[in-house]
């Protein structure tokens, strides 16, 4: 627990002075504008890491810098006011931006990724890449992988791809008030998906995979994978829990 200032965007460079005399560890949201189906908003994968985040920093000493929106999501264009942008600028923008924090005394950054499975490629190659040409700490920290336990005991569906019963209930935990769930609707996807791979967050993927627009269009009329009427607050109230708790541990072995 600490009084002290974290939300970079809000401080001062004299308050950053003196915290990063008190810690070198940035936690970095990372995420995507895209479709969220029916019910939710098309900030989701960027509030998440944010308001986990925002707990995360109120448990231990850590600054919590400006998140990134805009993220690499070709599959979701086939609705309107989703944004994407290429690997090679993406990777290269984060890297470059968390470079620029270890000339002012950060040695750790912690990659929260909200657009989990879809750009986990790419933030791999970002942690490579600073830990070897820049000398930093670095982790790529996706949701799932930290709820991932929580989330098998809980779940009610059998598929959560997509703005389903995980992201929902989450959202449903941290900004209601986002939440349309009288328009959330299930979307079963073909019990035959491809070859070696399942379109569940959680699932048994033995193979690298992506998707295409094309095939999300096919896929979901609504936007979403997955059953989102069976998501509550309590369980997003868990599966944040973990996430905190785990990063918590992370933040704090490194210290
Ligand atoms: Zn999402």
């Amino acid at each position: 627990m600490t009084d002290a200032p974290y939300r970079l965007s809000e401080m001062t460079w004299q308050e950053v002075e003196e915290a990063v005399e008190r810690t070198g560890t940035l936690l970095l949201p990372v995420g995507s504008t895209e479709q969220h189906g029916h019910h939710l908003p098309l900030g989701v994968d960027v509030q998440m890491p944010m308001a986990i985040g925002e707990r995360i920093a109120q448990r231990c000493d850590a600054l919590l810098a400006p998140p990134i929106w805009y993220g690499v999501t070709p599959h979701h264009t086939f609705k309107p006011g989703t944004f994407t942008v290429s690997t090679e600028t993406f990777q290269r923008y984060v890297t470059e931006l968390c470079a620029s924090a270890g000339e002012w005394g950060i040695d750790s950054v912690l990659l929260l990724n909200g657009h989990y499975l879809a750009q986990d490629p790419e933030l791999e190659v970002v942690v490579r890449t600073l830990r070897t040409e820049h000398g930093m700490e670095a982790f790529h920290v996706p949701l799932v992988n930290l709820f991932a336990d929580v989330a098998e005991e809980l779940r009610e569906s059998d598929v959560s791809f997509h703005a389903s019963e995980f992201e929902t209930s989450i959202m449903l935990e941290l900004f209601p008030e986002l939440v349309k769930l009288d328009r959330a609707e299930a979307v079963d996807p073909p019990a035959e998906s491809l070859p070696l791979t399942d379109y569940d967050a959680l699932g048994e993927n033995k193979v690298g995979w992506a998707l295409s627009a094309s095939d999300m269009d096919s896929l979901t009329p609504t936007g979403n994978i997955g059953d989102p009427t069976v998501a509550t607050a309590e369980k997003g109230r868990a599966l944040v829990e973990a996430a905190v708790s785990d990063v918590v541990t992370l933040v704090e072995a490194l210290q």
